[in-house]
């Protein structure tokens, strides 16, 4: 077999995705055994969905900073209440990369708890997120 990137070199292994063979020097550019146009496509994917969670996670943090708008609340409390409820959608995300992994499905049973758990997580991961997010967009 021959790779499809470079006429005349042995493929030695096929790409995840598509199937296509791939050299040494293409496997090696990649880091999931991925062939080149396969790589650009999942990067724009990722890329993709970073700037939704993104801008979602971004909306609900203004959108709650003006909802808890009570003259009464300090503006930490504001703060600390729009970062908490803006986390959720991380939170959440992270707890659906876990079920796809063990192939579980908590949804139909468990939205109120999951989404307990999805603020709980939500907080801790937020800033590893969004720094990984931004640094796939930049
Ligand atoms: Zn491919
Ligand atoms: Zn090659």
């Amino acid at each position: 077999m021959e790779c499809i990137n470079h006429v005349g070199k042995n493929a030695v292994m096929q790409c995840q995705s598509c199937g296509s063979f791939i050299c040494s020097d293409c496997a090696c550019e990649s880091e999931r055994n991925l062939c080149r146009s396969c790589e650009v496509y999942s990067f724009a994917q990722h890329r993709d969905s970073s700037i939704r969670s993104l801008v979602v996670a971004g909306a609900i943090f203004v959108l709650m900073f003006i909802v808890i708008s009570n003259p009464e609340t300090s503006f930490v409390t504001r703060l600390s209440g729009a970062y908490v409820l803006s986390s959720i959608i991380y939170g959440w995300s992270a707890i659906s990369n876990y079920e796809k992994m063990k192939a579980m499905n908590f949804n139909k049973v468990y939205v109120f708890p999951k989404c307990i758990i999805a603020i709980l997580i939500g907080w801790l991961v937020l800033p590893y997120k969004v720094y990984k997010d931004l640094k796939v967009i930049l």
